[in-house]
């Protein structure tokens, strides 16, 4: 590898040579940048091409009271958009989420992902890509109160709502042309054998992002974490570098769950579902 084009804010474009180069784009963007040379030297820059990535969004609710839900993550298993949700201040203890965040007002971000963009809401009968981003807001919201409000008890209050973001990373909402730059990476079966390796056969280009194969089998910031580390020792190696070298810790599994496991894989096999789904 002789160099990278960058290209500023500005358009302006421009040539960075060093000695070794870590591409750390997520997936979808770092195969735009491989080109035909580069294919042909290392087999796994093609098989990367197969890695799929999907819609996934994050949208925050501010809101003026404290509003921890659970201390954890939620699961809204029945809302069309498949949301997951998480009070966000309870975790900072040391910090006064008011005095410390924005304009004072809001005391709690209710952060939620949607994970759905293709079934129609409940609110407008459209899917999230045909909504507007107002509209996404909007619906979010119903769906979260229809979720959490149903138990005679009443979790979110429209008065509590200060303000709302949704990632700048969709765009076009609403129109035919909506788009989403910071997709996720999916693990459709078979996904594994079409990650590539922190080493490429390029002995000065190295990988790192969460799509690389690490022990980490699922798109995390744990795993995006290991391949920069794997990444790091790869090329103190190809430099002989003496330097100490990034710890790589393997994902725990917790050895109760092993058996079952090694259980579902045979039935697996067999061709029957998994013990534990009824349906
Ligand atoms: C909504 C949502 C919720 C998530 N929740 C969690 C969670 O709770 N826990 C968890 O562990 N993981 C979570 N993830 C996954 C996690 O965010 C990712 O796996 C992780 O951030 C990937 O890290 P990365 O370094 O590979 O890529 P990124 O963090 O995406 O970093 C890649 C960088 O490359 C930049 N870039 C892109 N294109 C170019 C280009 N052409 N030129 C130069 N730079 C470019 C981007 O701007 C970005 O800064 C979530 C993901 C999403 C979308």
């Amino acid at each position: 590898m002789t160099g990278a084009v960058v290209q500023d804010p500005d358009g302006s474009r421009r040539t960075v040579t060093a000695d070794h180069y870590i591409c750390a784009m997520p997936v979808e963007h770092a195969r735009q940048a491989w080109g035909r040379k580069l294919r042909a030297a290392d087999p796994q820059f093609g098989r990367a091409d197969k890695l799929q990535t999907d819609w996934m969004t994050g949208i925050q609710f501010y809101l003026t009271e404290p509003t921890p839900v659970i201390h954890g993550h939620v699961n809204h298993l029945d809302s069309p958009w498949a949301l997951t949700s998480v009070g966000q201040a309870q975790y900072w203890q040391g910090r006064n989420f008011a005095a410390d965040y924005g304009d004072g007002q809001a005391a709690d971000c209710f952060s939620v992902d949607i994970s759905e963009w293709d079934k129609p809401g409940i609110l407008y009968g459209k899917t999230a890509k045909e909504c507007t981003r107002d509209e996404v807001a909007r619906e979010v919201w119903a769906q979260l109160k229809a979720a959490l409000n149903d138990t005679c008890r009443t979790v979110l209050r429209d008065t509590q709502l200060h303000s709302w973001f949704l990632d700048p990373g969709v765009s076009g909402l609403g129109t035919p042309a909506a788009h989403n730059d910071d997709q996720l990476l999916i693990h459709p079966t078979g996904t594994w054998f079409n990650r590539p390796t922190a080493r490429t056969a390029v002995p000065n280009l190295f990988l790192a992002g969460d799509y690389v194969a690490v022990d980490i089998d699922l798109a995390t910031m744990e795993g995006a974490n290991a391949a920069a580390r794997q990444a790091v020792n790869a090329l103190l190696d190809a430099s002989g570098s003496s330097a100490g070298r990034c710890s790589v810790q393997p994902l725990y599994r917790a050895p109760e769950f092993k058996e079952l496991k090694h259980q579902d894989e045979i039935r697996h096999r067999w061709g029957l579902p998994n013990l534990f789904d009824l349906g």
